[in-house]
């Protein structure tokens, strides 16, 4: 276009100019993604280059060039996504029932049991700041075999109490109005035959509606039946409703803090947006300068792998939140 513009310019603003040049340049790309697999992804990419070059030399002749090229290229690429895998911990933790330091605790703990002859592996051997000791194996049935080699060779000292996992939560989206924590379950079981579920299997927990105005119910399973739950459609009533795994994270309204609720804060007033000493109503920082007092707090602790910390702590992609989910995930039996 800048070319012909140029020429038209040539052509009124030098009359006399013998001869007029008129290029046209096309160029057409044509990009198709197509997504093949999870993991691959087959790029193709055609480009065609149109080039229709017209000389006109008034006096001479007329010169018409069409030049049409087609470049197709075929690429794949393989795309790896990293996951983050998150170990499941087996913890056990050995108090004293002698009020013997931590210290005193691990020797006996050494000198009356054999890791190797039970089979078991330790991952985690330290003492808590309130105490205790903590053992973590390497599996459920380690922990099982620890747990009683401990309280059966050190019965009146020592006390092993293993870590319970958490049953997982699911939630149920979307259900219709004649739904609720009561009846659930018989509704489920009656319209569902093609999911296996006996009473018992579903403690129904609690309904809460959505800012669409729509009611989802929460509850929780086994490992065993979330497995026959999750990624299924339910039918309830007329409605077909989706089921997911439900994992959340406690945040104080007052302190902004994770993992308690406010009545039983013992924290600082914190505001969520700028993380200074107000309510969030009463904010009145500038956008540009919000912090997230728990991503602040991680810095504080971690020096030297420090996190952005720009972004209010409701935000829903902060790292100290995806932490908190993340722990809360295992510590969960899915
Ligand atoms: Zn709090
Ligand atoms: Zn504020
Ligand atoms: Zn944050």
């Amino acid at each position: 276009m800048a070319s012909s513009l140029g020429l038209m310019k040539m052509r009124h603003g030098r009359a006399k100019s013998k001869h007029v040049c008129t290029c046209v340049h096309t160029h057409v790309h044509i990009y198709t993604h197509t997504y093949i697999h999870k993991h691959t992804h087959t790029y193709i990419h055609t480009h065609t280059y149109i080039h229709t070059h017209i000389h006109r030399h008034t006096y001479i002749h007329t010169y018409i060039h069409t030049y049409i090229h087609t470049h197709i290229h075929i690429h794949t690429y393989v795309h790896t996504h990293t996951y983050k895998i998150y170990r499941k911990k087996f913890k056990l933790t050995v108090k004293s029932n002698e009020q013997l330091p931590p210290d005193t605790i691990k020797a006996l703990l050494k000198n009356k049991i054999n890791p190797t002859k039970i089979k078991v592996g330790i991952n985690t051997f330290k003492s808590l700041k309130d105490g205790r000791v903590l053992i973590e194996t390497n599996s459920r049935e380690e922990l099982e075999v620890l747990e009683k080699d401990i309280n059966a060779k050190c019965e009146g000292k020592l006390e092993a109490n293993s870590h319970k996992l958490r049953n997982p939560r699911l939630v149920v989206i979307n259900i219709p109005e004649e739904i609720t924590t009561e009846n659930l379950e018989d509704t489920l079981i009656a319209q569902n035959t093609d999911v296996s579920l006996t009473q018992g299997d579903i403690v129904t927990k609690f309904c809460y509606e959505t800012r669409q105005n729509t009611r989802n119910l929460v509850i929780e399973v086994s490992a065993k039946t979330r497995k026959t739950l999750i990624e299924r459609r339910l039918k309830l009533g007329w409605q077909i409703c989706k089921i997911e795994d439900y994992v959340v994270a406690t945040r104080c309204y007052k302190c902004s803090r994770y993992n308690h609720r406010a009545r039983d804060c013992r924290g600082e007033e914190t505001c969520p947006l700028c993380a200074g000493k107000h309510k969030l109503k009463e904010c009145t920082t500038n956008p540009q300068e919000y912090k997230c007092i728990n991503c602040l707090s991680y810095n504080k602790h971690n020096q030297k792998n420090t996190i952005c910390v720009n972004h209010t702590s409701l935000d829903k992609s902060c790292p100290s939140l995806r932490a908190n989910l993340d722990k809360n995930r295992r510590n969960t039996d899915y």
